[in-house]
């Protein structure tokens, strides 16, 4: 069931990631890029929603129009970086509701800690989608899914904004069910497993931290 990531090469994002990446840009367009490249993604990771034809009324006759038919959505940000995608997201999908898993990475094994998750009641009726702006390790996002998939959520999707080889191996071994959706597969992890030429920290670069 393995599929390839879908690596999203339109224009505007690719601009807009390179705009992303270079050090010289300040937090505040850091935070504008990243809702701006939200949507975006979340656009082709929504492609394939089903749709049925509904009676409708315009203005002039009756006609059958479609309507999406299938799960309603689920977004869930891994802390905190993800955070930088939602609120753009749900402009798009205004009824999603929004789960938080927050997992931080232990700075001597690099493994994924949970300190923090809260989904809504019914994730097992939705669609879900799990975003963080980078996968590096995957050790993040994989044990998110592992959580994610303990409360029933299926069918699962996953957006980042930059990938790193590691990380999209370790997606297939743990959870090739998962469809990844990224603006870019990148060179490789350095020493300390950041992305390499990657854009450094997102979650230090969206709120200003370092
Ligand atoms: N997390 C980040 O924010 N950046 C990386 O390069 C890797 C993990």
């Amino acid at each position: 069931m393995t599929q390839d990531p879908v690596v999203v090469r339109h224009p505007l994002v690719q601009h807009k990631l390179s705009l992303m990446r270079s050090k010289e840009t300040p937090t505040a367009l850091f935070r504008q890029l990243l809702r701006e490249i939200g949507p975006l993604l979340l656009y082709e990771a929504t492609r394939d929603l089903p749709l049925e034809e509904k009676e409708i009324e315009t203005p002039i006759c009756k006609t059958r129009a479609p309507m999406l038919s299938g799960k309603k959505l689920c977004l869930v940000p891994i802390l905190r970086a993800g955070l930088g995608f939602v609120d753009a997201m749900l402009e798009v999908v205004p009824t999603a509701r929004v789960g938080h898993i927050g997992l931080y990475r232990d700075p001597t094994t690099l493994a994924a800690v949970e300190y923090y998750l809260k989904l809504p009641e019914d994730i097992a009726q939705r669609l879900t989608i799990l975003v963080d702006p980078m996968l590096a390790t995957g050790n993040s996002a994989t044990a998110a899914i592992t959580r994610l998939k303990e409360f029933g959520a299926v069918p699962i999707k996953f957006v980042c904004l930059v990938a790193a080889p590691d990380g999209l191996a370790l997606m297939r071994a743990e959870h090739p069910d998962v469809p990844i959706f990224t603006a870019a597969i990148d060179e490789k992890l350095n020493a300390h497993a950041y992305i390499v030429p990657g854009l450094g920290d997102a979650g230090d670069r969206l709120f200003g931290t370092k």
